[in-house]
Formats: C-alpha cells, sequence, structure tokens
C-alpha cells in the first residue's frame, strides 16, 4: 500500500465511523418505526432476528393417534414461545429412536446456535462415529426439520421460501387405491379421481398380493410366526397385469396408475413383469428389486421404458451417486427422516435437477404431518418435482397435529405460517401412547423362506 492509499483508507475509515454514528441515530428511528410496524402486525420477538437464540433442549414425542407410531422432535429455544417441530419417525422402532433423541441428541445439541443448521446436521452426523443407521438418521431427520420450523419463524416466512421459493402454485400427488378383484379397485380409482386425483397408486390384495395367496404349507408345518404373512409370487406376478388391464379400460387414460412391487419378486420376475406393463403407460413402478441388489437396475433399464422409481429404503444421500450417473431410476423415493432430513433431502433433490430425475418423497401413514409439511415445503420449492404421495388424516390425528396439510382436488396445500405450519397439542398427543406391538412385519414364501417385506 503507498502513502496515497494509506491517506485514502485513513480518510475512509474516518468517514465509514461518522457514517456509523450518524447511521446508529438514524438506525435508531428506522429500528423504532420498524417496531412499531411489527408491534401493529404482532411479530413475535423472535422472528425479529435476534441472535444468537440457542437450542434449550431436544425432547420426542411420541404418539399414535391414526395407528402408526408417529415419533415428532420439539427443539426448544432459549427465546421464550420460540420451538421448532420435526418428524422422526421410524414406526418399527419408534421408541428406540425416542432414546436417542432423548438420551443422546438433548445433551449433544443443548447450547448449540439454532441458526447453524448445516453445522448441527454434519457435528450430529458424525458425533456417534458409527452413522448411518435408520434410528440415528430419524433421530437426525426430527432435529433438522426442527431447526428448519424455527428458522421459518424466524424469519416469519414457511419454509419452502428460505428454500427459494414456489415453483408451483400446490403439489400434486397421488392417493392409494386398493382392492380385493381388480374390478373393486378401479371403482376405488374411479372415486378417487371423482375426488380430484389424477394419480392413483394401485395394489391388488396388499402388497405383493398377500391377502390373495392361500394355504401357506409353512403354516401347516408350523414353521415361523402363526401371524406371519404369505405371499406366493408367482398369483402376484400373474394378477398384476391383469389388474392394470381392467383399472385402465374401466377408469381410461385419464389417470395416472402407479405400482410398488416392494421388492418383493426375483429379479428376472421383477422384470418380465413390469415389461409386460409397458402398454399400461404406468406413471412409474416402484421398488422393482431391493437396495441392497442395485445393479439389477442397469439390466432392468436395458429391457424396458417404464419409469422407475426407488429409494425410500436407502439411508444415506450418498447411496444416489451411483444412481444418479447411471440414470437407474426416474423418482426419487427418499424417505426424509430415513435420510437425515430436510438438509440431505434438498441435496439430493438438486443432484436430480442436473439428471433430469424427479422427487417422490415417501408419505405413508408412517409419516406425521410435521413430516407430510416436510415434503410439501420442499415440493413447492424444487423444479425437478415429480409427484407426492399422500395419505388421508383422520380427525384425531388433525386434533393431535393443528396446521397439517390440506388435500383438494388431488393438489396438497401447506398453510402460509412461518416454519413448517404445523403444531402439536401434546396433550391430545398423550391420550395415543406409541407401542412396540407393530414392530415386525414377516412375509414369508410357501416353504417359509422370508421375503423383503
Ligand atoms: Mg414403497
Amino acid at each position: 500500500m503507498n502513502h496515497l492509499d494509506t491517506e485514502l483508507s485513513q480518510s475512509r475509515r474516518e468517514s465509514i465511523k461518522k457514517l456509523g454514528l450518524g447511521s446508529a441515530a438514524a438506525l435508531l428511528g428506522l429500528f423504532g418505526s420498524m417496531s412499531t410496524r411489527a408491534e401493529a402486525k404482532e411479530t413475535s420477538s423472535y422472528a425479529k432476528g435476534v441472535a444468537p437464540i440457542k437450542i434449550k433442549s431436544v425432547k420426542a414425542i411420541g404418539t399414535a393417534p391414526q395407528g402408526p407410531n408417529l415419533v415428532v422432535v420439539k427443539v426448544e429455544t432459549t427465546e421464550p414461545g420460540l420451538y421448532g417441530l420435526g418428524c422422526a419417525t421410524f414406526t418399527q422402532r419408534a421408541e428406540v429412536v425416542v432414546t436417542a433423541i432423548n438420551n443422546y441428541l438433548n445433551e449433544l445439541c443443548t447450547g448449540k446456535d439454532v441458526d447453524n443448521i448445516e453445522d448441527v446436521w454434519q457435528s450430529v452426523y458424525v458425533s456417534s462415529y458409527w452413522r448411518n443407521g435408520p434410528v440415528l438418521n430419524n433421530a437426525l431427520s426430527g432435529l433438522d426439520q426442527a431447526l428448519w420450523d424455527i428458522k421459518g419463524k424466524r424469519a416469519g416466512m414457511p419454509v419452502y421460501q428460505l428454500l427459494g421459493g414456489k415453483v408451483r402454485f400446490a403439489i400434486p400427488c397421488y392417493a392409494h387405491g386398493d382392492g380385493k378383484t381388480p374390478e373393486e379397485l378401479a371403482e376405488n380409482v374411479q372415486n378417487f379421481m371423482n375426488q380430484g386425483f389424477r394419480h392413483v397408486r394401485i395394489q391388488q390384495g396388499l402388497y405383493g398380493a398377500t391377502s390373495l395367496a392361500k394355504n401357506p404349507d409353512f403354516k401347516d408345518a408350523g414353521f415361523g410366526n402363526p401371524k406371519d404373512a404369505f405371499m406366493d409370487q408367482i398369483t402376484y406376478m400373474k394378477s398384476v397385469p391383469k389388474m392394470f388391464d381392467v383399472v385402465r379400460k374401466r377408469c381410461g387414460e385419464e389417470v395416472e396408475l402407479l405400482h410398488d412391487i416392494h421388492e418383493r419378486l426375483e429379479p428376472m420376475d421383477s422384470i418380465n413383469m413390469i415389461k409386460s406393463l409397458e402398454e399400461y403407460r404406468p406413471f412409474f413402478i416402484e421398488d422393482p428389486f431391493s437396495p441392497e441388489n442395485p445393479k439389477w437396475f442397469q439390466m432392468l433399464r436395458n429391457s424396458t421404458t417404464v419409469p422407475i422409481a426407488m429409494g425410500e429404503l436407502f439411508n444415506n444421500q450418498n447411496e444416489w451417486k451411483e444412481a444418479m450417473i447411471n440414470q437407474w431410476f426416474d423418482y426419487i423415493r427418499i424417505h426424509v427422516s430415513q435420510i437425515g432430513g430436510i438438509t440431505p433431502a434438498m441435496k439430493v433433490a438438486r443432484l436430480g435437477e442436473w439428471f433430469n430425475i424427479k422427487t417422490a418423497w415417501h408419505g405413508p401413514p408412517d409419516v406425521s404431518p410435521v413430516g407430510h409439511a416436510a415434503h410439501a415445503h420442499i415440493d413447492l420449492a424444487v423444479w425437478n418435482f415429480g409427484i407426492q404421495e399422500s395419505v388421508r388424516f383422520n380427525d384425531k390425528l388433525l386434533a393431535v397435529f393443528p396446521g397439517s396439510p390440506t388435500i383438494k382436488n388431488g393438489y396438497m396445500y401447506v398453510n402460509e405460517a412461518p416454519g413448517l405450519g404445523v403444531d402439536i397439542n401434546e396433550k391430545e398427543a398423550a391420550k395415543y401412547p406409541i407401542s412396540n406391538k407393530a414392530g415386525n412385519w414377516q412375509v414369508r414364501k410357501r416353504d417359509g423362506t422370508i421375503i423383503r417385506p
């Protein structure tokens, strides 16, 4: 720096100093008027940008108002009245997630800055040294979503605004159609179409058509548990093309039809069955293989042009790298609480944009309305949105979770409240305690061999 530069620099510093004093006074005035405006709109003190705010406690709330166990994380902060909610539901092992949250995340996160979501995420992710398991990922997801909820409340904005704002006015979603016969199913699909749905997932006799199967030999032999389900793979394989045929003929070309194989077939059977569905133009076929066997996807891609959805069982965002590079799937079926929350789901969604692979977040009944809201906020903001799975919320669930997303004419809507927009009534939630009774999902072949459920 030469002499002239030094002088200029000194005078600039002086000017900034003077400006600083002057502006401070001006700003006081400005803050005064802002505060008047804020009071008029009754903005909460925490939404005025006061920092730093720390995490005061992290706790789990278990509730099962609609049947499935739900686990919600509540993050309380040092700012009175400011808290966030996130979905940490791993319905089959709910009590283990509750322990992970109350016994580990609470201690680890207390005192951390609520604003630093990425830092909190990265630190929690590696803090157990061993990572990538569904229990810890669900706990982390609940925390992550709760921090986004808090950030939205602090900004006075719905979370979708923080993710970039709306790309669409609402979220097209699909409903679940099932029936004992293809004809009964077609009626069910028609009912959804009458409600305005343009996409329906069709299953006949539950996943793998288990309710169509008869006479399991393993039960006669006293093998396994009497409650174990029996799936006859041949019965299922034969039923699916017939189901598509009947529903297409009865419901027409307008409706988009989806189907979930749920990893229940042998790889070649799965490929052959999907090929036979081409003439019915499925919107997508889901989970043709288990995630343990990804290399079959290349063969599937070489065999058929039916769109494929995959990934609800992926534990880690890195599992998408190979799948995306090889363009094995068309739809990203991430279970947002399994993958670790909004933060990693957004990363995968953005990665998908580069490959024209679209989102289709996993949205079954074992996701709380807070989790469904998290899906919806991402859906509103990402360009490469594909479709959203939806379920009906019953009155008990809605009483526990005021502000839940709503569905009208086949579209999901979030309310415009700051954050994720969903609250929890803890008194109501306590009426429906979680249990460990529904945790075991056992499906067997005729000889008793376990099938991926
Ligand atoms: Mg599925």
